[in-house]
């Protein structure tokens, strides 16, 4: 506010740039009514009923909870003896003038909010007041209008003005001031005050308007008066700004010190103002917007919260699902795998490892038993006169004794034996850790288990025998795989010369040597 101009000055400032409107016609009327010391209340009486929208909502407003009247008031001259003639000649005024000044046509001026914010100010104006042991029955209409030169300075800047209030009005009145005052060299306070004091406004209310961002500057009888207007304000801001912990705080503060009143005093004012606003919203035929109390908008916040951090487990419980399936998912497809390499190491007929792995077993078995200083023997065993079983069962049922001969000896041999189907009916069997003793004694349990086999095909028993090779390998000698085999070779061989189903062991013969 600019201090070093004198009121004249401002006002001819404000008369070269704004055209200040004239009151509404009831406004004008009840104004000069209570000015004319010759009317009485029957002639406000008059004024209010002359209007039948004003007199029910002055009577709708008579009896809401904003009074709290305990009985109901039926018509104006009951409110007027009950409430008084100032009250009842306030809610006037702010209905004319609120109604009077709500454009309904599209504009860059949200009226709905203007007049929305104003009337929660003025209803916590109401509320604070209430709270002190002074009394100030204009209180209401004070707040309720103290930014009417906000709505006039748009009404002639138009969308000039309202780049500045976008800026400025959502984050209090302090920054709108100086904004206005550099750009007209006055603000809304001072055009407030010249309007209202030019419709004839009492002092008691235009005085407070010119200072209410700015108490400290009040002179010392609208003092306490502006800084009920500025809590006011901090109140409406918290329906209608961002920062709403930030303002409670600031509030909570100035309430305790500028008037002694606690915390959650203020809190559950806080919740009062807007029920109460909700109330005269309605009457006012404001749109309320969103607006609901702090306490309500604070438990829809937790809510919120608690459906996020429900979601949140929801997802958690989700990702370990899927981490459980996928990681089954995985054991299931080592299982196949493992199956599959399994396949890729047997024979399709007997089942038993086949000739790649038998190679790939036996390399591994050589070099083990070297490392760890054991024997290894190896023995090789073959089918007599096979032939013979072909040419008379059919390849089925040669097929059919190769199966359960593999059965038979698989059962023969220790956990730790490798046995595999060499090729065609010839078998090997790997022997780890095994003395030539021991080579002896399995070579002949599995030739005699072999001949303990019978196999019935097409009703009839069939028996063969086998003629086994076998040699032990000693840690200590040098042979390849290849002449580890061939040396089995020979002995099998032998075996087949000397007259089948027996055993021959040789010793280890390299080429080498
Ligand atoms: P020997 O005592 O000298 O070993 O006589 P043999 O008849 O067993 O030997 P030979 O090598 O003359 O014949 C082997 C036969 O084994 C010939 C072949 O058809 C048969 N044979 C090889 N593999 C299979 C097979 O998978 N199924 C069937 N049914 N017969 C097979
Ligand atoms: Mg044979
Ligand atoms: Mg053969």
């Amino acid at each position: 506010m600019v201090t070093d101009m004198s009121s004249n000055e401002i006002e001819l400032l404000i008369g070269d740039q704004i055209n200040l409107p004239s009151p509404p016609a009831i406004a004008a009327q009840i104004l000069n009514t209570i000015q004319n010391e010759e009317s009485s209340l029957d002639d406000l009486e008059k004024i209010i009923t002359a209007d039948p929208a004003l007199t029910s909502k002055l009577l709708r407003i008579a009896n809401s909870a904003f009074y709290s009247l305990p009985y109901e008031v039926g018509n104006v001259n009951r409110a007027l003896s009950i409430l008084g003639t100032n009250v009842i000649k306030n809610i006037a005024l702010s209905f004319v003038i609120a109604s009077d000044l709500h454009e309904g046509e599209e504009s860059s001026f949200d009226f709905d909010y203007f007049w929305r914010r104003s009337v929660t100010v003025g209803v916590a104006a109401e509320l604070v007041m209430g709270l002190l042991p002074e009394k100030n029955e204009d209180i209401f209409v004070t707040a309720l209008l103290q930014d009417i030169g906000i709505l006039i300075m748009y009404l002639s800047k138009g969308s000039e003005y309202t780049a500045i209030l976008e800026q400025c009005l959502v984050n209090g009145g302090t920054d709108l001031i100086r904004s206005e005052q550099k750009m007209y060299q006055f603000d809304h306070q001072q055009l407030g005050h010249t309007l209202l004091q030019s419709w004839g406004i009492p002092q008691s209310i235009v005085g407070p308007i010119l200072y209410h961002h700015e108490p400290d500057l009040a002179p010392e009888e609208h003092q306490r008066t502006c800084s009920v207007l500025n809590m006011a304000n901090l109140l409406g801001i918290i329906y209608s700004g961002t920062e709403n912990a930030h303002n409670l705080q600031e509030l909570q503060t100035k309430m305790a010190d500028f008037f002694d009143i606690t915390a959650d005093q203020t809190r559950s004012l806080l919740d009062d103002v807007a029920e109460k606003s909700l109330d005269i919203l309605n009457i006012f035929e404001i749109d309320p917007g969103q607006m609901k109390p702090y306490s309500q908008m604070l438990q829809e916040a937790n809510d919120e919260l608690g459906k996020l951090n429900i979601s949140y487990e929801q997802l958690v419980l989700e990702l370990k699902e899927s981490k459980e399936k996928s990681e089954r998912f995985a054991n299931e497809l080592r299982k196949a795998n493992s199956r599959l390499e399994e396949l890729a190491f047997r024979d399709g007929l007997t089942n038993l490892y086949n000739h790649r792995y038998f190679q790939e077993i036996l390399g591994k078995e050589m070099a083990r038993a070297k490392r760890y200083n054991d024997s290894l023997c190896l023995i090789l065993f073959d089918i007599d006169f096979f032939k013979r079983v072909n040419d008379t069962f059919g390849h089925p049922g040669g097929d059919q004794v190769l199966i359960e001969l593999a059965q038979a000896i698989n059962k023969a041999v220790r956990p730790c034996d490798i046995i595999a189907r060499y090729g065609g009916e010839e078998f090997a069997v790997i022997l780890p850790q095994t003395s030539e003793t021991g080579l002896k004694v399995f070579a002949e349990r599995l030739r005699r288990c072999a001949a303990s086999v019978t196999t019935i095909i097409k009703k009839n028993p069939v028996k063969i025998t086998i003629s086994c090779g076998g040699v032990h390998l000693s840690p200590s000698d040098n042979v390849t795989q290849q002449e580890f085999i061939n040396t089995v070779d020979s002995a099998l061989f032998l075996s087949k010369d000397n007259g089948r189903n027996c055993v021959t062991i040789l010793p280890i013969t390299s080429t080498a040597n």
